[in-house]
């Protein structure tokens, strides 16, 4: 599969922005999905990692995904609302949560402990049963009912779906480990997943979904694929398991125009504390993001944008809204692009670099994207910028219009 070439984000008049490629996240989903027998949910909690929730959810259902994931009632009632009408199951609930919304939008809500599946059967009826997904904590130790209290939530359900209240889709697990194929945790959580299976079926229940698998787990373990693989970050091209690379293209560019451009002197001290000294007669560009935008605020002295085909160093520290760039002797304007990351063809840092150089991973990086920061999606459906000049043949008699 080929990926879509670069954005061309050039062109746009944007002072800051954030350029999602829908072609990539359409490109990210067909690949997952090539990967693997089992159905994909393309998870687009939190706003769709940043990248917009509802244009994400079409794409990646247009693209081969069946399921949408979300962590809370309202993401799940705004893709509703939207009039997304693909399976979607949500995740982070209190037991005593007015479900009955989400019931009758017919969306799937997870279950991790006795409380919370009577808490469900609560806003349920016999009328409109609530459709669940049990998680058990096979390693993890974060979401899940543990071993111990297993058995009584697979009891406890299968009591509320005799009763018509209920129906248990699902059963699933999350892995920690995933993204560190070396590591031994992972075999021993699916052998624990496969234990709490045997549990739920002796008890009587047959769910029809059994799902393990996060992007890592779809990508790098088979053996986790189950039914369903529930891919967050791959969807969003950033390859999950670090020194493996599956054809993934970062769908996110994140770009700003300079505002203003200056000449110092050597011995020039840059932004709050001066901690940063001019060593030379340089030029200093000014960008108009800062941490309330996203932009890390502890970034390692290395940290680079592009700007006129090469990068540049951050010059102090980031302010609020806005941080300088020192570009040595590199002609600027105001008015210039400047790109903080990108997929990374052109030589532009990527969300994983910019992940390195705070210490985090690419998932922080994107979804701590301010609502400051203008999205604009580039349709799916649009070609990718061709190299070279189009070479046009003459109409002839019965060439049709496309
Ligand atoms: C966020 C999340 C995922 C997606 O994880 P990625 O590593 O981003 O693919 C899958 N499952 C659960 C339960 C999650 O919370």
């Amino acid at each position: 599969m080929t990926p879509p070439s670069g954005a061309d984000t050039a062109a746009s008049p944007a002072t800051t922005e954030a350029v999602v490629d829908l072609r990539a996240i359409a490109h990210n989903v067909a690949t997952i999905a090539a990967t693997t027998e089992a159905a994909v949910m393309a998870v687009v909690k939190a706003d769709g990692f940043g990248h917009g929730l509802v244009p994400i959810a079409r794409t990646a259902l247009d693209a081969g995904a069946t399921w949408l994931g979300v962590t809370s009632a309202a993401e799940a009632m705004t893709l509703r609302a939207a009039g997304v009408d693909a399976p979607i199951l949500t995740w982070l609930h209190r037991p005593d949560e007015d479900f009955r919304a989400l019931i009758d939008a017919g969306v799937d809500i997870s279950a991790a402990s006795v409380e919370h599946v009577r808490g469900i059967a609560a806003s349920a009826s016999a009328t409109r049963p609530a459709t669940v997904h049990l998680k058990v904590d096979t390693g993890m130790s974060r979401n899940g009912a543990v071993p111990g209290e297993w058995p009584h939530l697979v009891d406890a359900a299968y009591d509320l779906e005799r009763a018509g209240l209920l129906r248990v889709r699902g059963v699933w697990t999350h892995l920690a480990t995933a993204d560190e194929p070396e590591r031994p945790e992972t075999a021993r959580q699916l052998a624990a997943f496969d234990d709490a299976l045997k549990v739920a079926s002796a008890t009587g229940l047959a769910p029809a979904l059994r799902h393990v698998a996060n992007s890592a787990g779809a990508l790098a373990v088979p053996e986790s694929h189950f039914d369903l693989v529930r891919a967050g970050i791959a969807t969003y091209g950033i390859e999950p398991v670090v020194g493996r690379a599956y054809g993934l293209r970062p769908a996110m560019t994140l770009r700003a125009r300079a505002i203003l451009v200056k000449r110092v002197p050597p011995g020039t001290g840059v932004s709050y504390g001066l901690d940063y000294t001019t060593t030379r007669p340089t030029t200093l560009v000014l960008v108009p993001l800062g941490y309330a935008d996203g932009v890390p605020r502890n970034v390692a002295p290395a940290a680079e944008v592009w700007m006129r085909g090469r990068r540049h160093r951050i010059a102090g520290r980031v302010s609020m809204d806005q941080f300088v760039i020192d570009v040595g002797d590199t002609p600027a304007t105001i008015g210039d692009e400047i790109i903080l990351f990108g997929p990374g063809d052109r030589g532009e840092p990527t969300a994983r670099d910019w992940a390195g150089w705070s210490d985090t991973n690419a998932h922080e990086i994107l979804t701590r994207i301010g609502p400051r920061v203008p999205r604009r999606h580039i349709p799916a459906s649009q070609r990718p910028p061709q190299p070279g000049p189009p070479r046009q043949r003459p109409p002839t008699k019965e060439s049709p219009h496309v």
